[in-house]
């Protein structure tokens, strides 16, 4: 797969799965032959409806990178514009060199839990693969808003996934698969975690317990 079509699947997967309707959600990729530029999801368009040449690249380093769009966008120029998320899109990857693919999606269970705006706990040793004892959740902000992609960066600190409050969440990851893989454990996660405050509040696990996880994890599944 190339990376349009690395898009086109996670998007129309995560529909599938019913982490995203209709036009909410949306990712991106750096892009392999240009790390200074990103591939990433037109705004407002439903994952059914997308296609290749609706995708726009944008360039990381640009104040403005809206300006620079024009033939980026070929026959959709007049009227498609890249995803409103652009900037944390953008900023994630100016900030890890190693990200190369990033995911948002309003997926249920994950945004019942931004709603709450709190923390997911070190409940379930599953944790650990959003990068550490928690997944963070932000205050809100406006949706493509910088404030938004700020408090992102800030959640992200040593974390490849974060709830957004009040919106959704963000997975990140070396390629699309590993950040949709993300993404699926986060959702699943905040599923389980819902189930269980159903009943009481889980009992958690302790920061040493966290630690070997994370430290089991380093050299867990197949190697590459
Ligand atoms: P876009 O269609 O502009 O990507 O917006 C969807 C969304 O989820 C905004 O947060
Ligand atoms: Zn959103």
């Amino acid at each position: 797969m190339d990376s349009h079509e690395h898009i086109l699947w996670a998007m129309r997967e995560m529909e599938r799965l019913g982490h995203n309707r209709g036009a909410s959600g949306n990712c991106s990729l750096r892009l392999a032959h240009a790390q200074d530029q990103m591939l990433i999801t037109p705004s407002g368009v439903p994952a059914q409806q997308l296609q290749a040449d609706m995708l726009v690249t944008l360039e990381l380093h640009r104040s403005d990178p809206i300006a620079s769009l024009g033939t980026a966008l070929g026959r959709h120029q007049s009227t498609l514009k890249p995803s409103s998320e652009w900037r944390f899109h953008r900023d994630i990857y100016l900030q890890w060199p190693e990200i190369h693919a990033v995911v948002h999606a309003h997926s249920p269970f994950a945004t019942t839990m931004a709603c709450l705006g709190q923390d997911i706990p070190a409940f379930h040793y599953m944790i650990a693969v959003a990068g550490g004892d928690s997944i963070r959740c932000t205050p809100y902000a406006l949706f493509g808003s910088q404030a938004l992609s700020d408090v992102a960066i800030t959640a992200l600190q040593d974390r490849k996934a974060c709830l957004l409050g009040q919106h959704g969440m963000i997975a990140t990851g070396k390629t699309m698969s590993d950040a949709m893989r993300i993404a699926i454990e986060v959702e699943s996660l905040c599923e389980i975690y819902w189930r269980a405050l159903q009943i009481r509040s889980p009992m958690l696990l302790n920061d040493q317990e966290m630690q070997q996880v994370i430290e089991k994890f380093k050299t867990y599944g197949p190697t590459t």
